[in-house]
């Protein structure tokens, strides 16, 4: 049942607003569901967390982001409690930057036998070339069961698990921006068709998965090429004038943030140098 307003927590804000068409670049959250399989007796138990990411990001400094915090405490518990993660289930509100790309591959490396699951909102940078090629090379992994954008399924998580209720209304805007993000992710992942082999996204071979049953039940099927005029956004099309004005308005939030970090960096640059001009003057 829609709810009349829309209502969130903290976290359900960041997933509900983050590309659309905002980008709260110094936040990011991931909301982790992990099945573990005890190292002896083989017992299996789930765990689910919330990491929120909220760095400043001095330049050439990389912050801890939540995905990485997520993996860490994974690894945290692996060691703590004797067991290895059989089944990862990341939902975030940015796709993984080419940093947790690579922390992803390299986890993912090391537990060949872990599924892991990766959904998202919208695409971190608009789907800038740095980020999009470590998404495809992420894509190419063979336990890597979904690289997607979030669908009915995955907003109905967070409707259980964050408090996120949407109005009508920005339930439309929600499926509306849902489209223009998966068109680009498929624009992404299609570019290198070679790296997207073993994805269900690309080929259609993932079957629909246990981990479906942490929602209510109802389980959008993943096989085959995402077709937008599929379940996928409740029938739900964007027209090409929508996905031309949410391109514009991403444009616009990208040179946006690129101007705040120029005068982020100028401001900090010139910071320092009074500074030591100052040291300087007083030290003579
Ligand atoms: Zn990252």
């Amino acid at each position: 049942m829609l709810q009349n307003t829309t209502t969130y927590n903290q976290n359900g804000e960041l997933f509900y607003k983050q590309g659309r068409p905002h980008f709260f670049t110094k936040a990011c959250v991931t909301l982790c569901l992990v099945r573990y399989k005890r190292n002896n007796a083989g017992a299996e138990f789930s765990v689910e967390f919330t990491k929120l990411s909220r760095a400043f990001q001095f330049p050439g400094k990389k912050s801890l982001h939540s995905e990485d915090m997520a993996l860490s405490e994974i690894m945290r518990t692996e060691w703590t409690h004797g067991c290895a993660a059989i089944t990862v289930e990341l939902y975030s509100s940015f796709s993984p930057c080419e940093e947790c790309c690579t922390l992803l591959q390299d986890f993912i490396k090391q537990r060949p036998r872990c599924r892991v699951f990766v959904a998202f909102t919208c695409v971190y940078r608009g789907g800038d070339r740095r980020h999009s090629c470590a998404l495809q090379k992420l894509n190419g992994c063979s336990n890597v069961q979904l690289l997607d954008i979030f669908t009915a399924k995955e907003w109905r998580l967070l409707r259980d698990r964050q408090q996120l209720f949407l109005s009508p209304v920005a339930f439309h805007v929600t499926l509306m921006w849902d489209c223009y993000w998966r068109r680009k992710l498929i624009e992404i992942l299609t570019i290198s068709p070679q790296m997207a082999v073993n994805t269900g996204m690309v080929l259609g071979t993932v079957e629909p998965q246990t981990s479906d049953i942490t929602t209510d039940g109802v389980s959008p099927s993943r096989r085959g090429l995402p077709d937008i005029t599929d379940h996928y956004n409740f029938g739900y099309v964007a027209t090409e004038d929508e996905l031309k004005v949410m391109d514009d308005l991403v444009k616009d939030a990208m040179r946006r943030e690129d101007r705040k970090h120029l005068i982020l960096s100028v401001s900090l640059t010139v910071a320092i140098v009074a500074f030591f001009i100052y040291v300087l003057i007083h030290l003579v």
